[in-house]
């Protein structure tokens, strides 16, 4: 992977990314999705956000190879504390990290004032899928947009989330996400199958050992019971 040839996965991310926009991108290791964007033409201006010294000094130096120095500003900020007012980011991608700490970082930039609750959302949670939705439908958002792939062997979830346009969503849709079960294609089931696995081998450990509260046994039997009913 490189600026110019991305991962499937960061691809997919980059496609949802609306056209002249101010993108912020946060955990910009390398920088490759912004850079890749820029050179495409397909945004306007970007912030490439790195808590770490080591990534956010790639970062910068790929930007600046390119000659886009300009147009992306690289910051070493932890989250949504790249993001400055006069940026008037209006999509905000966080790719790459589990599903908590994107969650947190989304938290903390809305508490700190860095989150305006304008910005789209496109966000490639690795694990943690379930409390990413729970935080975006608390907040506000509607999940408008969902996508899964599978990369060497791994499978990947991306959410897209829209500002100000509250819904409601069943526990299932937040589970396996509103917009993928609707779809159920090849990818998701074959995600799923391999989950349903891994609750079952979990199941039996917790009844193995003891003193598991019965509430943890329960609610993973009852994921079990949406796993196998999504895969009938
Ligand atoms: N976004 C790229 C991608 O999807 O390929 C890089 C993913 S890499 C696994 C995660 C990056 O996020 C690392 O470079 C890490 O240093 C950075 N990171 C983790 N927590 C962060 C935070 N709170 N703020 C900014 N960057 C963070």
């Amino acid at each position: 992977m490189n600026e110019q040839v991305l991962s499937k996965r960061l691809q997919r991310v980059g496609a949802n990314v609306p056209k002249d926009a101010h993108l912020a991108d946060i955990g910009s290791d390398h920088a490759y999705l912004p850079t890749y964007l820029m050179l495409k033409g397909k945004i306007k201006f970007a912030v490439a956000g790195e808590v770490v010294q080591g990534p956010y000094e790639s970062a910068l130096k790929q930007v600046a190879k390119n000659q886009l120095s300009n147009k992306i500003i690289v910051r070493l900020a932890n989250g949504l504390a790249a993001i400055q007012p006069e940026d008037q980011i209006s999509a905000i991608t966080i790719a790459g990290m589990g599903g908590s700490l994107i969650r947190q970082i989304l938290t903390e930039g809305l508490a700190n004032g860095q989150l305006r609750k304008e910005e789209k959302l496109i966000l490639q949670p690795n694990v943690g899928e379930m409390t990413l939705r729970q935080w975006l439908v608390l907040e506000g958002y509607e999940i408008s947009h969902e996508e899964i792939l599978e990369e060497n062997q791994k499978i990947y979830e991306i959410i897209v989330a829209k500002p100000n346009q509250p819904k409601v969503y069943t526990e299932q849709e937040l589970f396996f996400g509103p917009c993928l079960l609707k779809e159920r294609n090849e990818i998701f089931l074959k995600k799923w199958g391999r989950e349903l696995k891994n609750k079952k081998r979990v199941l039996d450990q917790l009844l193995k050992a003891q003193k598991t509260p019965n509430e943890k046994i329960n609610e993973v039997k009852k994921q079990l019971q949406w796993i196998e009913e999504v895969l009938t």
